[in-house]
């Protein structure tokens, strides 16, 4: 079974200042796999500051990696050319957290939607255009006639994120990589826009990164998910069980800080910082806040996988068998 994207032992460390050179490790050593007939939504869920916008850019190619590989369809993407460049770029689509930000002022809805289409000749008269913008329109549950025309400061905040995820489904993508696609929409509109990202998965066949500091909606949204502290990978498997039986301590904070079944809640609003490198870029990064830290905690834990569809990197659970960073995504449900 081919996969559609593959990252290999990914890390990324940001380096600012020449005098006096500060690291800073925002990813560390990631892998994962998405396949190409299986479209599914991954989350990857963590506080501020834990590196989830840094997967978000490398996964669309506006970051390289400082090690490891990006391959897509079989392709390093640091290496795409041509027409395999264009492929990845109309097939592989972002939503962001503000859904103003891709929008200019002056020009309305028509332009936003237009432009995709003429960059990528995906109509050849303005009949097929329109009727592309109807599709792309109706499957994120929005009426043309409502929107189009429209500057984007007539639209709610919710309307303009779903036409955000029009933009995105234009190009028919494969894989969309929503970086916290909610957080900035009013809690009332949430779960309606979460039920498009659901339906685009499901109708239209499109694998979905969500990326998200808030457990409830991951909850209700994902598969399977990645639990990212500064950087590392501290637990992943299937959402249910990591979520109704977390086995890191650090999930096992976040999840006891949700209210349930307040769903609008949110946590670790404040960032945390990333590792920067030196002696404090060893070890289990959780530990400094670890309740329940050891000596060994100093030496990086590898991850132990319990259940068939779980793993966490941490040593309370050293009795389990290891499994490799590079073979995380086994244990993950699609
Ligand atoms: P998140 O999206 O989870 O909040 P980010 O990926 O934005 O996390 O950031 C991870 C870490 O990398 C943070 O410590 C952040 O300050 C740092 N960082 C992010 N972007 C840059 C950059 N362009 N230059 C330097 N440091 C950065
Ligand atoms: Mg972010």
């Amino acid at each position: 079974m081919a996969n559609l994207l593959e990252l290999r032992n990914v890390s990324k460390t940001y380096t600012q200042g020449i005098i006096n050179p500060k690291s800073t490790v925002a990813l560390q050593d990631i892998s994962l796999t998405l396949k190409e007939d299986k479209p599914t939504i991954m989350t990857v869920a963590g506080e501020s500051g834990s590196g989830k916008t840094t997967l978000a850019m490398l996964l669309l190619g506006f970051i390289t990696p400082t090690t490891g590989q990006i391959i897509y369809r079989g392709k390093d993407i640091t290496q795409l050319t041509g027409e395999d460049k264009l492929a990845f770029r109309r097939e592989v689509q972002a939503v962001f957290q503000d859904p103003f930000a891709v929008f200019n002022p002056f020009y309305t809805v028509d332009h936003l939607l237009t432009v995709p289409i003429k960059k990528f000749k995906l109509a050849k008269t303005k009949a097929q255009a329109r009727d592309k913008m109807d599709e792309a329109l109706t499957a994120v549950g929005l009426r043309s006639e409502d929107v189009l025309g429209r500057f984007p400061h007539q639209l709610s905040g919710g309307q303009r994120q779903r036409i955000n995820v029009a933009r995105a489904l234009l190009l028919k993508p494969r894989l969309l990589v929503a970086d916290e696609p909610v957080s900035m929409v009013d809690a009332s509109l949430r779960a309606s826009i979460l039920e498009t990202l659901r339906n685009l998965q499901r109708d239209h066949g499109v694998s979905i990164i969500y990326i998200t500091h808030d457990l409830t909606t991951a909850y209700h949204i994902a598969k399977s998910i990645i639990v990212l502290y500064r950087g590392g990978v501290m637990e992943a498997g299937n959402v249910d069980e990591v979520i109704k039986s977390p086995q890191h301590p650090y999930t096992r904070l976040l999840v006891d800080s949700i209210p349930w079944p307040n769903l609008n809640q949110r946590w670790g609003t404040d960032t945390i910082k990333a590792r920067e490198t030196g002696g404090s870029a060893t070890g289990c990064p959780f530990r400094s806040r670890c309740p329940v830290a050891m000596d060994k905690c100093a030496v990086q834990p590898p991850l132990f996988q319990m259940h068939k569809t779980q793993a966490a990197a941490c040593y309370l659970h050293e009795a389990n068998p290891k499994i490799a960073a590079e073979r995380l995504s086994e244990l993950l449900p699609v």
